[in-house]
């Protein structure tokens, strides 16, 4: 595509002619696992790379595609690749570039997935980890020039969302010869792309955002053909294949990505700054507040702050439930990024795995509660939110 059209633009149309058939408006789910060959040539040409087209399901399939394209157009990126969830995404690209005897550099405060793949699987294949305190922009720099195969980037992060400086980070990581791996799925593409900003791949949890209805799991990877191409090979043989039924529910959810993210931003914001005006309400983390510790580097690389925020509260877990059940407009529920406001404590949720002491010492309070602010409207939640700090005043002794 040449043509300068925005992104809003680019996430309704993008990616979806090649697969459209017989006059349809709307991109067909192909179920078939094996495609018809009566030219043996061809056939064998298309299975050698040497023609474009599909063989088997596991390798390539059309509504696949079309959804890689969109992606990989909204991040700006020359390749993408897709998987059957995000962990597939984050697991498959690590798995291809790392080796025995490799070093990996990243934050504390990844999702807790990738987390555990950093402390409990790759360390047994004699994969060096090292794991900075996240927003310590010097801490990861030392570690990079200890060497580096990969430099592993999540930002805003879940659940306090802290960020890091992706540019300053990805200069200094390919100094130091790495691979720039971002997460970008709290970010979107519509609010960051790290390519942009110098880095090598960016990944998503299409679970969250892209898909947006918490319907369909996927994941996705972009980058230059080059890193793209032996990634898409390890996942071809590995098997972590995204459904096309998924691939269809992603592609349709993404139609409305922009809308989506300007709704639960204005949301998140909104509730945001309500939760600052609380008595009850200990601290509130969200990248759009002035008081946020790296308000200035999201301001610098993120073109919104996004609809992931995270509170506590002064009464703790005991206050924690008085307030969530109280909520009428909310999913109490470990997913985010969903139409719906989603509420969940970080303890059940993001850091379900972790002991209270490895949480207080990551900086997760025990009464931290994520939020993902949804797409309705804005005075409903700050209503809903009014009528549960009520109850939960009624029920708080003050000595
Ligand atoms: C959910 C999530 C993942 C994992 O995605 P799945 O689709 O659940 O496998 C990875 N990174 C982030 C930031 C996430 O929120």
């Amino acid at each position: 595509m040449t043509e300068k059209i925005n992104v809003g633009t680019k996430a309704v149309w993008s990616g979806e002619k090649e697969v459209l058939v017989h006059g349809a408006t709307q991109v067909p789910v192909i179920v078939s696992v094996a495609y018809n060959y009566d030219d043996m040539d061809e056939w064998y040409d298309v299975a050698v790379g040497k023609k474009q087209g599909h063989i088997y399901g596991r390798n390539t399939n059309p509504t696949v595609q079309a959804f890689e394209d969109k992606v990989k157009i909204l991040e700006g990126a020359e390749a993408a690749t897709s998987f059957s969830t995000g962990m597939a995404a984050i697991s498959n690209t690590l798995y291809t570039f790392l080796k025995p005897g490799d070093r990996i550099v990243s934050i504390k405060d990844t999702y807790g997935g990738t987390n555990k793949i950093f402390t409990e699987f790759l360390p047994k294949m004699n994969i060096e980890v090292a794991l900075c305190d996240t927003g310590d922009h010097e801490a990861i720099e030392e570690e990079l020039e200890k060497g580096c195969t990969i430099l592993y980037l999540e930002t805003p992060t879940n659940p306090t969302v802290k960020i890091t400086d992706i540019e300053r980070m990805a200069k200094k990581g390919k100094e130091a010869g790495a691979i720039v791996v971002v997460d970008n799925t709290f970010a979107t593409p519509i609010n960051q792309n790290p390519l942009e900003l110098g880095a090598d791949l960016v990944l998503h949890s299409a679970t969250k955002f892209l898909g947006g209805h918490a319907d369909a799991l996927g994941g996705v990877v972009c980058g230059a053909k080059e890193l793209i191409e032996p990634i898409y090979h390890y996942r071809e043989i590995n098997g972590a294949t995204l459904d096309p039924w998924a691939a269809y529910l992603l592609l349709r959810g993404m139609k409305t990505l922009k809308l989506r993210v300007v709704q639960q931003e204005k949301n998140a914001l909104a509730i945001a700054q309500y939760l600052q005006q609380q008595e009850l309400v200990e601290d509130v983390f969200y990248p759009g507040l002035a008081t946020h510790t790296n308000h200035d580097i999201a301001k610098k690389q993120m073109k919104g702050f996004g609809g992931m925020l995270s509170f506590s509260l002064k009464g703790g877990m005991d206050a924690v439930k008085i307030l969530l059940p109280a909520l009428k407009y909310a999913n109490r529920a470990a997913n985010l990024g969903a139409v719906e406001t989603t509420y969940g404590p970080a303890r059940t949720t993001s850091h379900v795995e972790c002991t209270p002491e490895e949480r207080a010492a990551m900086g997760i309070p025990e009464g931290l509660v994520r939020i993902s602010a949804g797409i309705e409207d804005t005075e409903d939640l700050i209503q809903d939110l009014e009528q549960a700090f009520a109850l939960l005043k009624e029920n708080t002794v003050t000595v």
